[in-house]
C-alpha cells in the first residue's frame, strides 16, 4: 500500500503485515508422543507428559518468572502466554527485559489506551494500535481529534483500568462471525481488516472487561502489571498509510516495567527535543528545506563550512589509508542499470529520465559507476587491492511521509568506496575498513556496536563463496578483538555485511557505517584481473561507507553535540566583540590576524551592549569570544571567554592564536566545565 502521513509510517508497515498474518489461528499439531521435551534458553530441559501453556511452564520454573513473563518464544517464534505447547521445542520465557517481551507489554498498554478511549469517547472508531520501537500508538477516528488535555484524561482512565486488574482473555471466531461481532460493536475499520483476510480464517480477539479488540497478540494475562506508561504525543495518520484515505488521529505512548525507566526515557526525549537538528539547523543557519523540493536539503553558508570541514577530514583520512578518489556521473543509461540489476530490483526508488529518446536513471548508488572505472583499463594482481573512494551524490525516492530533516532525505552524499581485491586479501581489507571506521567514530566521541549479517534464504552465489566471505568478515572482527552480534540470514542477497551502530551522547543509536562483501557485481560485469599465473581471475568487491550519508551524519552530529561543535568543526570558531564602537578598529585588527592564521572568525560590528553580544554568541554556540576594549587595545591583548570555561582572562593575541590552532589541529573535543546560562 501507499505510505504517507507521518514520519514513522514506515514502522507500521512491517508490523501491519505481521499483524495480518497473525490473525490466523495457529493450527495445533496433534500430540503423538507421551513425553514432550522442552529445551529452555539456558540449555536445560523440562519434560511433561501433557500439553502445557507457556505460562504454566513459566510457573513450573519459578513463581517469580511467572509474574514477570509477558510472552514466550517457541522455536524462534513469539507466542502468547496462553499458547499450548504440545511438542518438543525450544522455549524462551520472555519478560519485559527482552525486546519481544517488552513489545507484548506495550501492546497491552495500547489496548488499555483503546479501552480508555471507548469509555470516554464511545463514538470513537478504532483502527490499529501496534507496539513500535519506542512504545506504541493507536490510530483513532474521532471527530475533531484530541487535545493534550484529552491525553491527560485518557491517562487517568488508563490508570483506573490498570487498577481494576481486568483479566485479559483470548478467543477466536470464524471470519463471518468475527465480522458480525465488529459490525455489532460499530468498528468499521476492524470490519475492513477482517474482510481482507481469506475465507475460512479463524480470527483471534482479546477481551478485558467490556472491551474487545481484534488482535493477533500476544498479551499479558491481566491489566495490572502495566505500571509505568505515558501518552507522549498526537499526530495525524492516514488510514492504512494511504493519503487517499481518511486522516485519523494517532496517539503515541510508551510504557516501561519500571517507573525509573520511564522517567529516564522521558528525560531523554526532552533532551532530544532540545537537540532536534531541524530546530538547531535553523537557529544556527546550517541548512533549510523548501517546499520547492521536499526531501532535497539546501545547505546555507555556515552549514557548507561544516560540510566542507568534514569532507576535508574525509579526504585526509582516505589519502592516509591508500584510497584514490573518483567521481562518477549522476545520470547513466538504462542498460548499465539493467546489468547491475538495479533496473529490475530497485526501480521503485529510482528517478528516471529520457535523453535523446533513451531511458536513463539518476544514480541511487555509486557502485556501477565505480565498476566502469575499474574496467577502464586492464588490471593485474599487482594493482590489487584497489581502493576507490567516491563522495557520490545519490538520489532515492522516499515516500513524502517518511522524510525527516537531514535524517531521511531524497538526495544525499554517500561517502562511498569500492575495494577490488583477490580472495586472499579479503580479511586484511576488512580489517583496514573496520579500523578506518573506528577512527571516524572515535573522533566524534561516539561509542558503537557491530553486527554481522549472514546469508539470507534468497541469496545468489555458491556455498563456497558465502563461506569464504562470512569467514573473512568473522575472522577480521575476531582478529581485532571486537565483540559483535550476529544477525543470521540478514545479509544482502549478494553477500554478507558488517553494520556499525553508533550511540550518541543521549543514548540513541544510529546505523551509519556498513561493509558489504560482494561476489555478484564483479560477476554481472565480468570483472577481471590477470593473476601471477598469467590467467584471468575475478576480483571480489567491498562496498563500504563510514559516515553513511554526509547529510544524515551532519544531522546526527548536530543532535549529538546539541549544536555546540568541537572547535575544529564549528562554522565560526571565534567571535570578536568590541565593547563599543570606539574599539572597532582594534577589533578589525584582531579579526585580520585571526583570519591570517586560518581561524574562522567574525567581528560583531553592531552598536549593541556587550552583554547582549556575549549572550547572542553563546546562543550560537561559538567556542571562543574575544572581548576588546581600552585595556586590551593599549596592551595588544584580548579578553578570552570560552564556551568551555567561561571567563578565561586576558591573553596576548599571539598566545590565544597559538592555543586555538593547536586545539583545531588536534580535533580535540573539549569538556565543558561551566554550566551554560
Ligand atoms: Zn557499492
Amino acid at each position: 500500500g501507499k505510505q504517507g502521513g507521518t514520519a514513522d509510517s514506515e514502522e507500521n508497515r512491517p508490523l501491519w503485515q505481521k499483524c495480518r498474518k497473525g490473525f490466523l489461528f495457529p493450527k495445533y499439531v496433534k500430540k503423538e508422543k507421551k513425553i514432550m521435551i522442552i529445551t529452555l534458553k539456558d540449555g536445560s530441559t523440562k519434560e511433561y507428559s501433557a500439553p502445557m501453556t507457556v505460562l504454566e511452564i513459566a510457573k513450573d520454573i519459578s513463581e517469580g518468572l511467572a509474574r514477570a513473563t509477558t510472552a514466550g518464544e517457541m522455536d524462534g517464534e513469539v507466542v502468547d502466554l496462553r499458547h499450548r505447547v504440545d511438542r518438543d521445542c525450544s522455549l524462551s520465557i520472555l519478560t519485559a527485559s527482552d525486546p519481544e517481551g517488552l513489545a507484548a507489554y506495550r501492546h497491552t498498554t495500547s489496548h488499555i489506551l483503546a479501552q480508555a478511549v471507548k469509555r470516554l469517547y464511545p463514538q470513537a472508531k478504532l483502527a490499529i494500535g501496534p507496539s513500535i520501537a519506542d512504545g506504541f500508538y493507536y490510530d483513532i477516528d474521532i471527530e475533531g481529534g484530541f487535545t493534550p488535555e484529552d491525553l491527560e484524561k485518557l491517562e487517568g482512565e488508563m490508570k483506573k483500568i490498570v487498577k481494576e486488574n481486568l483479566e485479559i482473555t483470548r478467543f477466536t471466531k470464524p471470519r463471518e462471525e468475527a465480522i458480525a461481532l465488529m459490525k455489532e460493536r460499530q468498528e468499521p475499520y476492524k470490519v475492513e481488516l477482517i474482510e481482507d483476510l481469506p475465507e475460512g480464517a479463524e480470527i483471534s480477539f482479546y477481551q478485558q472487561g467490556e472491551f474487545i479488540d481484534l488482535c493477533a497478540g500476544p498479551h499479558l494475562m491481566s491489566t495490572k502489571p502495566v505500571k509505568a506508561f505515558k501518552l507522549t504525543s498526537l499526530a495525524g495518520a492516514y488510514w492504512r498509510g494511504d493519503e487517499h484515505n481518511k486522516m485519523l488521529t494517532r496517539i503515541y505512548g510508551t510504557a516501561f516495567p519500571k517507573k525509573a525507566e520511564l522517567d529516564e526515557y522521558l528525560t531523554m526525549m526532552e533532551e532530544a527535543k532540545k537537540r532536534d537538528h531541524r530546530k538547531l539547523g535553523k537557529e544556527l543557519g546550517l541548512f533549510m528545506m523548501h517546499e520547492a523540493g521536499p526531501g532535497f536539503p539546501f545547505f546555507l553558508p555556515k552549514g557548507m563550512i561544516l560540510k566542507n570541514t568534514l569532507l576535508d577530514y574525509w579526504h585526509e583520512l582516505h589519502e592516509r589509508n591508500g584510497y584514490q578518489e573518483i567521481s562518477t556521473p549522476i545520470i547513466l543509461n538504462r542498460s548499465l542499470w539493467e546489468t547491475s540489476g538495479h533496473w529490475d530490483h530497485y526501480k521503485n526508488n529510482m528517478y528516471t529520465t529520457v535523453i535523446d529518446e533513451q531511458d536513463y536513471a539518476i544514480k541511487p548508488m555509486n557502485c556501477p559507476g565505480g565498476v566502469l572505472v575499474y574496467q577502464s583499463e586492464p588490471r593485474s594482481y599487482r594493482d590489487l587491492p584497489l581502493r576507490m573512494g567516491e563522495l557520490g551524490l545519490v538520489h532515492r525516492h522516499e515516500k513524502s511521509g517518511q522524510l525527516h530533516g537531514l535524517m531521511r532525505v531524497r538526495c544525499f552524499t554517500q561517502d562511498d568506496a569500492h575495494i577490488f581485491m583477490t580472495p586472499e586479501q579479503i580479511k586484511d581489507e576488512i580489517k583496514g575498513v573496520v579500523k578506518l571506521i573506528d577512527q571516524v567514530y572515535s573522533l566524534f566521541g561516539f561509542e558503537y556496536h557491530v553486527e554481522l549479517s549472514t546469508r539470507p534464504e534468497d541469496s545468489m552465489g555458491s556455498d563456497e563463496d558465502w563461506e569464504l566471505a562470512t569467514d573473512a568478515l568473522r575472522g577480521a572482527l575476531d582478529d581485532l578483538g571486537l565483540s559483535y552480534a550476529v544477525n543470521e540470514g540478514d545479509g544482502a542477497f549478494y553477500g554478507p555485511k558488517i553494520d556499525f551502530h553508533l550511540q550518541d551522547s543521549i543514548g540513541r543509536t544510529w546505523q551509519c557505517g556498513t561493509i558489504q562483501l560482494d561476489f555478484q557485481l564483479p560477476l554481472r560485469f565480468g570483472l577481471e584481473y590477470t593473476g601471477a599465473d598469467g590467467e584471468k581471475h575475478r576480483p571480489i568487491m567491498i562496498h563500504r561507507v563510514a559516515f553513511g550519508s554526509i547529510e544524515r551524519f551532519i544531522g546526527i552530529l548536530i543532535e549529538h553535540f546539541a549544536g555546540a561543535f568541537p572547535t575544529w568543526l564549528a562554522p565560526v570558531q571565534v567571535k570578536v566583540l568590541p565593547i563599543s564602537e570606539k574599539f572597532l578598529d582594534y577589533g578589525e585588527k584582531v579579526l585580520a590576524e585571526l583570519k591570517k592564521a586560518g581561524i574562522r572568525a567574525e567581528l560583531d560590528v553592531r552598536s549593541e551592549k556587550i552583554g547582549y553580544k556575549i549572550r547572542e554568541a553563546q546562543s550560537l554556540k561559538i567556542p571562543y569570544m574575544l572581548v576588546v576594549g581600552a585595556k586590551e587595545e593599549e596592551q595588544s591583548l584580548v579578553a578570552v571567554r570560552s564556551r568551555f570555561k567561561g571567563d578565561e582572562g586576558q591573553s596576548s593575541l599571539a598566545g590565544f592564536t597559538e592555543a586555538i590552532q593547536k586545539e583545531i589541529a588536534s580535533k580535540e573535543i573539549k569538556k565543558v566545565e561551566i554550566e551554560e546560562k
